[in-house]
């Protein structure tokens, strides 16, 4: 008989590896073990044995939950995600609620761009409001936009959403009305101080924004004013405390401002611009910057 850990082990293990919210990681670990369990018993009661135990070590050395079971949730869709790219963060939910305010009339928006899409979690949960809409995501890690490809076939959303492998919105010719990113902004000498979580195992290509964290900003914005369709939209996602230098950086870049929406915990997260001049009172017949 195999040494098998119990659920209760599994809990004091995990707490004892700083894991918060620990019953409902093991929980789900348990259904993951059990749903990988082969024989003819219903999941429910098959016997989790040394699979469980494997997916709680993986656990205890705190690579992260969505990593073990493949799949997190995004804005209520489900995505797989992979270590070739960022797990979907609910504070990035923020830029999806931005999007629906900036666009009330949802048929406005017909083409979608998402730069370093990643899993797509924010094209396709943008597609999947903006009915309409078809979208490009770019990646330069060519199995992220394999991975968001994939997402988008799961989620019946294909026939509207393509990607590209590529540095941001290089050899893009088309505008857009809406162009979303969350890139990666986090000040590479404090990647190391990040939860070990992050900092273990997601990639750098997917959180490392240079020195000061702002690499990705100083790329984007100047790009900005040939990708917008007309009265178009962007709305990037900021790191805490990033939001007055991000500013300064879009204006000194020509960029209109629009607002700056917080998370759910407060924290300003996503900024929408605009390209300077353009009139939005005045409607879709309005001169463009
Ligand atoms: N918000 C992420 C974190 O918690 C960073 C993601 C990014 O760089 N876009 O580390």
């Amino acid at each position: 008989m195999e040494v098998t850990l119990t659920p209760e082990e599994a809990v004091a293990r995990l707490r004892a590896a700083g894991i918060e919210e620990v019953e409902r990681e093991v929980r789900l670990l348990l259904a993951h073990a059990r749903a990988g369990a082969s024989g003819p018993t219903a999941a429910q009661e098959a016997d989790p044995g040394d699979g469980f135990k494997a997916l709680v070590e993986r656990r205890e050395r705190r690579e992260p939950l969505a990593l073990i079971v493949g799949r997190r949730e995004f804005w209520s869709l489900s995505f797989t995600v992979s270590p070739a790219t960022l797990i979907p963060r609910p504070e990035s939910e923020t830029l999806i609620e931005a999007a629906l305010k900036a666009f009330p009339e949802r048929t406005t928006v017909r083409r979608i761009l998402d730069l370093g899409t990643g899993t797509g979690s924010l094209l396709l949960a943008l597609l999947s409001e903006f009915a309409g809409a078809f979208g490009v995501g770019t990646d330069r890690v060519a199995a992220a936009a394999q991975l968001a490809d994939g997402n988008a076939r799961a989620l019946g959303l294909s026939g509207r959403a393509s990607f590209l492998v590529g540095d941001w919105a290089m050899a893009m010719a088309e505008r857009f009305e809406l162009v979303v990113a969350n890139p990666p902004y986090v000040e590479r000498g404090a990647i190391g101080q990040l939860m070990p979580e992050v900092a273990l195992f997601e990639p750098p290509s997917a959180l490392d924004g240079g020195v000061d964290g702002l690499d990705a900003y100083r790329a984007i914005f100047p790009e900005l004013p040939r990708l917008l369709a007309l009265n178009g939209v962007a709305i990037v996602e900021i790191g805490a405390g990033a939001g007055a230098t991000v500013i300064g950086l879009a204006r000194a870049a020509g960029l209109e401002v629009r607002g700056v929406s917080a998370d759910l915990s407060g924290i300003p997260r996503a900024v929408e611009l605009a390209v300077g001049g353009t009139k939005k009172s005045f409607g879709r017949e309005g001169r463009g910057g």
